[in-house]
């Protein structure tokens, strides 16, 4: 069966209707899903394995038969490692029908047929008795339903129904228990990715300063958790206002409830400095003693133990609604407040506790807008005065007292740059898509009737909207915040295409053009994430790695896939090379653009896959790389632009190079089709 789906595409800006076949959402369900990764965690399977064995041991010494209920099955792994380990019979059950279709392969592959009964369903709907799913009530629950927020995966509810309906009292549980840890930090890097800061702005007639308008500083934000792979963060863009604290713990084994509820910790500090941010991660329990660990504490809580990498789990960054300042010794308290699927933090003085405040229980809501239209990686790029200076430097040289600008790009501060960096008398159209709150923003900065928004889609322009004027510069970042993968952002050289008639014959266009950059590379880690596993822990579990390969060529053409680099280390094993250019002085063209070629692999390495990243160029000599920002030392180690996601496309088989003379080269072709705003492309290794 086919469905149509319409969108609107992220790189033409057109309406389309796509025929979607009914499996494609499952495809890229699994083809993006973190079950690979999952598999690959050795830590996390090793310490499974001992709980699930300790606990059938202890309910065999009591001598009880072990019945065991697997919430969640996946690939059948927890349930076949129950079973090996001496379990009567496990009840899996999977709510994804295709993972639980792959579960019971696996589990026959493996020979547990016969041990392991699959139950297609969701946790709440499984009944019990004669007739029922499950002949009588486990007593070892068996479950993996965590995120890196712990409950987000609706962890909570799904134990309090299963102590209810669908395991005995008493039971053991693997993990037996979960505990939260927090720390205070300050860190001006992280706390850009939730407040704007003020922006200074060198003008001719003096130092302008942009500033955030009150209701974002006074903001809460969106309950969202910001996760992220924490162990990439350097110690020095964060200072420890507190050492870290146990926040809560939930018992397994025990009836959970999964009402909201509040915890609070008393911290003391041991720095000065303003309370911004709390770091969070959390530990699992395999066993009642504790014996058996597996922690997700980023690098400076245990400096001595290894650290296994694993992107299923990591860790989050949660902010305060407003940065306190405190001072050294002080004792503050921090509260923990959650509903039945996520978590959110404020902090008290030790002398409003005394007055015994209420606690407010109420999920933090964005009142600004800017949360729900910026993201955090986004935020942190407005932010990035450094950025901001290129732009000002770009719009600097094009602006005179004669200028109509017109700026394409979602929330952006060009508009305000430009209108600080040109002439008073000059009035500035802008065109905002997407965005219509911005107005708070204009009204702190007194701009309201300096910056005229227009809330149309390009092609709906008409010269009434200029008061017939013709726009002299045009200019984007270009952002805009439907993109998802870098040439999405070629938007802007469509919309520019379709305000063609409202420009002047010699307007200056900013960028005056894009490249689309490539590299190959060797990933420290990423490469688990698509990569088969075989053989888990002595499970055979290649059907699952089919699976994935299956729903990774579901359609004709590989896709490239957004990450944000700078969490995940590589090496570059080649020059990074310019492959196509976009001139936006000009329109785009009818024809396709392609390049084919091939890049020499300079260090030895393995060849997991291409990174393409986009350069901006405002100027002949000023370029914004929204990729690569260098090659920092002879290793070939790469520093990626912070605030945006790179393109990855990784190989299907990989290839590696034990010695410099056998490096080789990688060919490649790449087709935009600039009817479509898709990029296809080919790698020959
Ligand atoms: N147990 C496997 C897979 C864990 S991923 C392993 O450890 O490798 C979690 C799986 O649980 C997902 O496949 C998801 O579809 C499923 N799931 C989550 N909540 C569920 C529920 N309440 N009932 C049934 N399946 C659930």
């Amino acid at each position: 069966m086919k469905t149509f789906c319409g969108r609107a595409n992220p790189t033409t800006g057109a309406m389309e209707w796509l025929e979607e076949a009914e499996d494609y959402d499952y495809h890229q369900e699994i083809a993006r899903s973190r079950y690979a990764d999952m598999l690959h965690d050795k830590d996390r399977n090793v310490k499974y394995y001992q709980g699930i064995r300790a606990a059938v041991s202890r309910v065999k010494e009591r001598g009880e038969k072990a019945i065991v209920l697997d919430i969640g099955t996946g690939t059948g792994l927890l349930s076949m490692m129950a079973a090996s380990a001496g379990a009567d019979f496990c009840y899996a059950i999977e709510v994804f029908r295709p993972m639980a279709n792959a579960a019971v392969k696996i589990v026959e592959k493996n020979g547990f047929s016969g041990k392991i009964k699959v139950i297609n369903k969701h946790s709440t709907e499984v009944t019990v008795g004669p007739d029922g799913d499950m002949e009588c009530r486990a007593n070892i629950l068996v479950t993996e339903l965590f995120d890196t927020e712990l409950i987000g995966e609706g962890a909570l509810p799904t134990y309090e129904h299963a102590h209810k309906y669908l395991v005995q009292e008493g039971c053991e549980a693997v993990p037996h228990r979960a505990t939260v840890y927090v720390q205070l930090v300050e860190s001006k890097r992280m706390w850009a990715w939730n407040k704007l800061f003020p922006v200074h702005v060198e003008a001719e007639d003096g130092e302008k300063l942009i500033v955030p308008p009150s209701e974002m500083e006074n903001c809460p934000g969106v309950p969202s958790v910001c996760d992220i792979q924490l162990n990439q963060m350097p110690s020095s863009d964060f200072t420890a206002l507190s050492g870290v604290v146990t926040m809560f713990s939930v018992d397994f084994s025990k009836p959970v409830q999964s009402a909201s509820t509040y915890y609070r910790v008393q911290l003391e500090l041991v720095k000065s400095g303003k309370a911004q941010i709390v770091l969070s991660w959390w530990d699992i329990d395999m066993d009642p003693s504790g014996m058996i660990n597996c922690t997700m504490a980023p690098y400076w809580v245990n400096p001595t133990s290894a650290l296994q990498w694993r992107d299923h789990w990591m860790q989050c960054v949660y902010f305060l609604p407003s940065e306190e300042p405190v001072v050294q010794g002080e004792k503050v308290h921090l509260t923990a407040s959650r509903d039945e699927y996520s978590v959110w933090y404020t902090l008290q003085r030790a002398s409003e506790e005394e007055n015994k405040a209420a606690v407010d229980v109420e999920s933090p809501v964005c009142r600004c807008h800017a949360h729900l239209l910026w993201n955090r990686a986004r935020f942190g790029e407005l932010n990035d005065q450094h950025r901001t200076c290129h732009y000002i430097k770009a719009l600097r040289r094009v602006l005179n007292t004669d200028s109509v600008c017109l700026c394409i790009s979602d929330g952006s501060l060009l508009p305000v740059l430009a209108h600080y960096l040109g002439a008073k008398q000059v009035q500035y159209f802008i065109l905002f898509f997407r965005f219509l709150h911005f107005i708070l923003f204009f009204e702190a900065n007194h701009l309201e009737d300096k910056i005229k928004i227009i809330e149309a889609r390009p092609e709906l322009l008409k010269p009434s909207h200029f008061k017939g004027e013709k726009i002299s510069v045009l200019v984007g970042e270009p952002f805009f915040s439907t993109s998802l993968l870098p040439w999405h952002n070629l938007y802007f050289w469509y919309a520019r295409t379709a305000v063609t008639s409202h420009l002047t014959s010699n307007v200056t266009v900013l960028p005056q053009s894009a490249s689309l950059h490539m590299m190959i590379v060797e990933f420290q880690d990423l490469w688990r994430i698509r990569s088969p596993c075989g053989v888990c822990e002595g499970f055979d579990v290649q059907t699952m790695d089919d699976m994935i390969k299956d729903s990774l060529n579901f359609r004709e053409s590989k896709e490239a896939e957004p990450h944000p680099l700078w969490e995940y280390p590589c090496k570059s094993l080649s020059n990074p090379q310019e492959v196509l250019t976009f001139d936006f002085r000009t329109t785009v063209p009818q024809h396709c653009l392609s390049t084919e070629g091939s890049v020499n692999l300079l260090r030895k390495g393995k060849s997991h896959g291409a990174v393409l990243w986009m350069e901006y160029h405002l100027a002949a000599d000023i370029s914004i790389s929204t990729g690569l920002m260098q090659i920092s030392n002879e290793k070939g180690n790469c520093d990626w632009n912070p605030h945006c996601k790179q393109a990855v496309y990784f190989f299907s088989s990989v290839i590696e190079s034990e010695t410099l003379s056998d490096t080789g080269a990688v060919t490649y072709g790449i087709n935009f089709d600039t009817k479509t705003g898709e990029i296809a492309m080919d790698f020959k290794l």
